[in-house]
């Protein structure tokens, strides 16, 4: 079968560099792979489970008359049961596109869910299990009441459903798929006729932006976009009214095309920025680009955190000051570092700069892989830098460990939805070839024939590239040029079997080879953050190409705090040895002061004569430990962890 698009598919006329390449097929054996089939066997049925428990789909059946319990959850829970759907969709998709059917659960799942929808929705169009609720009438409360945002969530399920060939459905599904289209166009245009009449139509959390534009791009509608485009346009002018958390909670205090700070709420910061690129995608608004592209450099310039996570302030959720980035504090939510993906790929296909796709590798390999275990069922939200000994991590905001699920369920289902669309962001055609933005281990179709992808990466730097018959599997010369981005923190060492140059973060291969062969040196890396990031001020980082290493309290000797450790002076540079947790290991000098050698336990001693020397006291115990990569932190049991290390007192 004809293998179809994913979650962005610009239209014919839009202004971009690619388009991203359908029928990519990730290998289960990569690091990837096993990430997506983790998500397909594991997490989508555990979030289908529990939204049952956690009472989403009752709160929709209150509206059919089959639940009479009260409202449970965040007013926002419909998206909770819409995200899942969207997730089933692109699993779907991938599922018969490798020849597979659906599974037992997705089978009987979304008939179910779809037909809830649909008997749910008013007669009008409108969808949402929260209006009147609160004994909020609809429409009444644009800033809080998230309608327009779970309507965003619809929409996009909707574009999954619709990307899935309905001839390959059976009954039950090839209906669900006719059905959730219908109740997503019901409710949009129903929408469509409010902004028509001049009633207004803006969100306070976007996320709608995006789903329009992509919902233009699946049915055709000119209007669609338009809306989406509007929406864009009427922000920042206080549109949504005055409110305790201010205009930048809610993207209102300033126009994006004036914005130079990326503020506020940082999920709903680089979701609305989404939204602004897939518009100018589509209208070819250089404008709406820069401005994109101008609050991209805002936010990873200076207010992210060296994982990729986004946002350090728990309050709001929000983005600091630039340079306020406290490793304990460092909110970085899994939705924002979801969104970014989402942002950085978007503006990778819009301009081609490898920038925005080293960026892409940060978050994947770091804030992303970090947000979920190796069962696949437990979560965090927040993702900061570091976990002190005995925290005691119960809020819900700042656990101290993976939970199983939210009451504010965003982020589960979010991961979901990603990881099972993922195969669509690895490749993309532009007008001169193919590029891969992700070298991951993978088959991607090329004219006709495949290009098998064996990627070492994150965790080595070998990736080997064979063009071959796609029925046959026999070597076939690559009849176009290839471009592979080369990843964060890796040196390009050596190419062989192919004329292939560097070019602005790419290698670029000429056409006519069959195997190519690519040693990326990836050396084990101790970085300092910018001077101005204080809470960072004499620590450092050790990363590995694109990983990020974190220490954890079960990888230091009995007895030894991870408050109290530092590196070492003067010892040997951090090295890999051996493996942890299945990942290189990269072993570092430490020492652990004595308790009480670094003077009395005051919380602010005097300090000696000259004001800068630190109290000495008996020499420090040296050892040597094993870091472990930030995304695989945890996965031992409760315990202290820390991504940023002392290097002096
Ligand atoms: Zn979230």
């Amino acid at each position: 079968m004809r293998p179809a698009p994913g979650p962005v598919a610009p239209g014919a006329a839009a202004s971009v560099w690619a388009r991203p390449a359908a029928g990519v097929v990730l290998d289960p054996g990569g690091w990837l792979g096993a990430w997506e089939r983790t998500n397909r066997e594991a997490t989508i049925d555990h979030c289908i489970a529990q939204l049952a428990e956690r009472g989403a789909l009752d709160n929709l059946r209150r509206l059919t008359g089959e639940h009479d319990g009260p409202r449970v959850g965040f007013m926002f829970s419909d998206s909770d049961v819409y995200k899942v759907l969207e997730a089933a969709g692109w699993e779907t998709q991938r599922a018969l596109e490798a020849g597979e059917g659906p599974g037992e659960t997705l089978a009987e799942f979304v008939p179910d869910a779809v037909d809830l929808l649909s008997r749910a929705q008013q007669d009008d169009g409108y969808l949402n299990s929260f209006a009147g609720a609160d004994g909020r009438a609809r429409w009444s409360n644009l800033r809080w009441d998230h309608e327009l945002y779970c309507l965003g969530h619809l929409l996009q399920a909707a574009v999954a459903w619709h990307r899935v060939p309905a001839g390959d459905l059976a009954a039950p599904l090839a209906r669900a798929r006719e059905r959730l289209l219908g109740v997503a166009r019901r409710f949009a245009d129903h929408v469509l006729a409010r902004w028509r009449a001049g009633e207004p139509v803006l969100c306070g959390h976007p996320e709608i932006e995006t789903a329009l534009v992509e919902f233009h791009r699946a049915t055709g509608v000119r209007a669609y976009l338009d809306l989406a485009v509007a929406m864009i346009e009427a922000r920042g002018h206080d549109t949504l009214g005055p409110d305790a958390f201010g205009p930048a909670y809610f993207q209102d205090h300033m126009p994006v095309r004036d914005a130079r700070d990326a503020e506020g709420h940082a999920v709903r910061q680089l979701y609305l920025l989404a939204g602004v690129v897939d518009a100018a995608a589509e209208t070819g608004d250089a404008g709406l680009l820069s401005a994109a592209e101008r609050l991209w450099r805002s936010a990873h310039a200076a207010k992210m955190h060296v994982t990729g996570g986004m946002g350090s302030r728990h309050r709001d959720e929000a983005y600091g000051d630039d340079y306020e980035l406290p490793p304990d504090r460092g909110y970085a939510e899994t939705c924002a570092a979801v969104a970014d993906f989402m942002l950085s790929h978007r503006l990778l296909l819009a301009t081609g700069d490898a920038g925005y796709g080293r960026a892409m590798d940060r978050t994947l390999y770091n804030a992303l892989a970090a947000a979920v275990d190796g069962t696949g069922t437990r979560f965090f939200y927040s993702c900061p830098l570091q976990m002190r000994t005995d925290r005691a991590g119960a809020h819900e905001q700042a656990p101290a460990e993976r939970a199983p699920w939210y009451e504010c369920a965003c982020c589960p289902p979010n991961l979901a939805r990603l990881l099972a669309s993922m195969r669509h962001a690895v490749a993309a055609s532009t007008d001169d070839g193919l590029a891969v933005l992700l070298p991951v281990s993978a088959r991607i179709p090329s004219n006709g024939a495949e290009i098998v992808v064996e990627s070492a990466l994150p965790y080595g730097g070998a990736v080997q590239l064979s063009s071959r018959d796609r029925e046959s599997g026999a070597p076939e010369a690559c009849g176009e040029r290839v471009r592979i981005r080369l990843p964060e923190g890796a040196d390009l060492e050596t190419v062989a079997g192919a004329e292939a140059h560097v070019d602005a973060g790419w290698l670029v291969v000429e056409p006519g080879w069959s195997s190519v062969r690519i040693d990326l040196r990836m050396g084990a890396m101790v970085r300092r953050a910018h001077h101005r990031a204080d809470a960072l001020r004499g620590h450092r980082v050790i990363t590995r190409g694109p990983v990020v290493y974190a220490l954890e309290s079960a990888d230091v000797p009995a007895g030894v705090r991870l408050e109290d450790v530092r590196l070492a002076q003067g010892s040997a540079a951090p090295r890999v040895d051996g493996e942890i947790l299945g990942a290189p290991a990269v072993v570092v000098s430490l020492a652990s002061d004595e308790a009480g050698a670094r003077g009395p336990e005051q919380l602010y001693p005097v300090a000696g004569a000259d004001g800068l020397d630190a109290p000495s006291g008996a020499e420090a115990a040296g050892f040597t430990a094993r870091l472990v990569p930030f995304g695989l932190w945890g996965r031992r049991g409760a315990g202290a962890m820390r991504v940023w290390i002392p290097a002096g007192d």
